[in-house]
């Protein structure tokens, strides 16, 4: 099945509009992405193409993946203080956004209608990709303290 064609999906669809070849797994990655409304683990995205495609992808096809996207600029990458990275899809209808992290529950979400303030960095250095996590509680958690 690993040989099969890819159906077309908005992910191949994205990455031949760029330029780029749509590979199988580069595809499912993106996809997978793209269907997440929130940012997700590699263990998120390796269950969503599981669930989708009925396809195991092994880690280092995944990372090189996720790192191939981010360079080209289709994904970004959320680091929070629990050290997993998280990702999420990138487009022009959707560029880099801050991020909110619950300290108690661990999830992030997107702050989709926020922007990531132009920084000035020295003359010289090259910025390659600004992250912004806004470290919190969601209401949940929020409501879990008070009652406590
Ligand atoms: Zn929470
Ligand atoms: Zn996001």
């Amino acid at each position: 099945m690993s040989n099969a064609v890819t159906p077309p999906t908005e992910a191949s669809r994205r990455l031949r509009a760029i330029g780029l070849r749509p590979t199988r797994a580069r595809t499912q990655i993106l996809q997978a992405l793209l269907e997440m409304a929130h940012p997700v683990s590699h263990l998120e995205i390796q269950e969503r193409i599981l669930a989708q495609w009925g396809e195991s992808m092994d880690r280092v096809t995944l990372y090189r993946g996720l790192d191939w996207l981010v360079q080209q600029g289709l994904a970004h990458r959320i680091t929070a203080d629990d050290r997993v990275w998280r990702f999420s899809a990138v487009s022009p209808e959707r560029p880099a956004h801050p991020h909110f992290h619950c300290l108690r529950c661990g999830q992030v979400i997107c702050l989709a209608d926020s922007q990531i303030p132009q920084l000035e960095v020295p003359q010289n250095y090259l910025v390659q990709e600004v992250e912004l996590v806004i470290n919190g509680l969601c209401p949940h958690c929020q409501s879990r303290q008070k009652s406590e």
